[in-house]
């Protein structure tokens, strides 16, 4: 029996130990044990029609930027995305502790591929907050931002930029468009 989870993961139930080893193998490469591999995200262009930008795309070169060159103590120091690949919202990017929102900006000249940085969001009961724009970036500088941003965090991501804005910002001052 297979569940689907409210936050894209999948629940595979009634299997004996032998066949949750099997599973655990089969999913190693598609899975992931960082709250950062586990982000939520809309189905985004080109699939949807109305969206802005390729939100899937984004995640995945994201995860891939962070497997690739990023040892896993600092990956681990992220929270989970939420990103959405336009304002529409449905990767629900105001309610993470970081959510992305997708754009198009005319950068001299060129439309270019942007997405809009929101931090500080929460949806706990009795602390339900929107996130704040810290502003927009371009999304081939975003893996390493968010590189940037992990070196500099100590402890949860959301208590670290709620207590530390100025950091974040002046981090993202490097990129900030
Ligand atoms: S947030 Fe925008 S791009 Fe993503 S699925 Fe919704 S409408 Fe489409």
């Amino acid at each position: 029996m297979i569940r689907i989870g409210m936050t894209e993961g999948m629940y595979i139930l009634n299997l004996n130990g032998k066949e949750a080893e099997k599973i655990l193998e089969v999913s190693k490469k598609i899975s992931g044990d960082s709250s950062l591999e586990e982000s939520i995200c809309c189905i985004g262009v080109p699939i949807c029609q109305m969206g802005i930008q390729n939100s899937q795309k984004m995640l995945n070169t994201i995860i891939d930027y962070f497997r690739e060159n990023v040892d896993k103590e600092t990956m681990h120091k992220l929270p989970r995305l939420y990103i959405s690949g336009c304002p529409n919202s449905c990767g629900v990017h105001q309610i993470g502790s970081i959510g992305l929102t997708g754009k198009m900006k005319n950068i001299d000249g060129t439309p270019t591929d942007v997405f809009e940085i929101y931090i500080c969001g929460n949806f706990e009961v009795g602390k339900s907050r929107l996130g704040t724009s810290i502003g927009d970036f371009k999304a081939t500088d975003i893996p390493e931002f968010l590189h940037e941003l992990a070196k500099i965090t100590e402890g949860d991501f959301f208590e670290f930029a709620t207590n530390n804005t100025e950091k974040v910002l002046e981090v993202a001052s490097k990129y900030k468009l």
